[in-house]
């Protein structure tokens, strides 16, 4: 039985096995097995599953303000997906929005809650402010509000102190990361200080968010047990500004941010070189814009030194088998020039295919190439436009 939308066919070098393929797409599934009546619409190019951006909030616009509306939560997806963005694991939002999880043209969202974090010691308006004794019932229910993750707070800028501290105290920090484990959520932690990141890669964190203060010791670790590193390099280059500002109120804490991020992709490259599963993530919302995955593999191969074929891998495939999804869904993404000749190439998506259906497609599609179908079935659509 065809699906409800009409099949498709590709034939491409799709990258995860480095092989020409025949693929198609019936409905929501994708397979090598001929489809009768698929209607032809890439003959050649490049493709991968979508990119996934594994720390995003599309519950936060522009300046680390909280969306009050689903239509910003949609608009803010819909520029994440015309880049080539299929799946998002949101890393904390202000603003709950599961009626998106789902929805046709919207990327896979994989939520993580509200943002759990110490009073006053977080951006305003975003996090869940707690007191020590309330965070692990605090990280418990937000479990159960999610797509399987949660977000902690593990650090922030103790303006006693002058200086990063960790949100809580190990304990607390760790006894939370195991309430929520207990109901069934995986843990992504905010850190950027080497005291916080120590605490909480010990507490058995699944993924450490940023991580600018680990340690070789700490690699091995996370290497060993199964934390991933989701760097966020396109917000540590914001270090410096960070650092500028704090300058004449907390000269300690600026000159720590400039220290980490000096030092940052070192970090990144030891953890590749440990067996630290690395995925993209642009910490889009906030200070950083939506729809910069590209901008991220760019830093993630030219400053921390992945290859392109394993940056490709970090920001499709690999990340969307970490996040649970199926390898034989529906979405495509085709590129016209090979990525790992050069990443830029991801810059221009070609192709876009989400759920089954074409979302998004740049003209003309080059159908000559392939005899064996008419080109009658070829498309050519004009980019979607970016949502403001
Ligand atoms: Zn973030």
């Amino acid at each position: 039985m065809p699906g409800p939308h009409p099949p498709l066919h590709l034939r491409v070098v799709w990258l995860p096995d480095d092989t020409v393929r025949d693929l198609y797409i019936d409905g929501d599934r994708l397979t090598t097995t001929d489809v009768p009546g698929a209607e032809t619409v890439a003959t050649s190019g490049y493709a991968l599953p979508g990119l996934v951006d594994a720390h995003c909030h599309i519950g936060i616009r522009r300046g680390a303000v909280a969306i009050d509306s689903l239509d910003q939560a949609r608009s803010l997806a819909l520029t994440d997906r015309d880049t080539g963005v299929l799946a998002i694991r949101d890393a904390g939002s202000p603003y709950p929005y599961p009626e998106l999880v789902g929805e046709d043209g919207i990327p896979r969202l994989i939520r993580a809650g509200q943002h759990v974090c110490a009073s006053k010691r977080y951006l305003r308006g975003i996090g869940l402010e707690c007191e020590p004794d309330e965070v692990v019932g605090a990280l418990a229910r937000q479990a159960k509000l999610g797509d399987g993750w949660v977000k902690l707070v593990g650090d922030w800028i103790d303006r006693t102190a002058g200086d990063l501290a960790p949100s809580f105290e190990p304990e607390v920090l760790a006894s939370a990361i195991a309430a929520a484990h207990a109901e069934g959520a995986k843990v992504a932690v905010h850190t950027f200080s080497e005291e916080a990141v120590a605490c909480v890669v010990e507490a058995g964190a699944d993924s450490i968010e940023h991580g600018t203060g680990l340690s070789t010791g700490l690699l091995d670790r996370m290497a060993a047990q199964g934390t991933a590193l989701v760097p966020t390099m396109v917000n540590i280059e914001t270090f410096d500004d960070i650092a500028a500002g704090a300058d004449v109120k907390f000269p300690v804490y600026a000159d720590h941010m400039r220290r980490l991020k000096a030092g940052f992709p070192e970090v990144v490259r030891a953890a590749c070189e440990a067996g630290v599963e690395v995925y993209l993530g642009t910490d889009a919302g906030g200070g950083i814009d939506h729809g910069l995955a590209a901008e991220e593999m760019r830093l993630l191969h030219q400053k921390a030194g992945m290859s392109p074929e394993q940056v490709l891998a970090a920001a499709s495939w690999r990340a969307r088998d970490w996040l649970g999804l199926p390898d034989d869904l529906g979405d495509v993404v085709v590129y016209e020039h090979d990525p790992r000749e050069s990443l830029e190439a991801v810059r221009e998506p070609n192709l876009i295919v989400l759920r089954g259906k074409i979302v998004a497609g740049r003209n003309p599609l080059r159908c000559a190439r392939w005899s064996g179908r008419s080109r009658r079935g070829c498309i050519s659509l004009t980019l979607a436009p970016s949502t403001p």
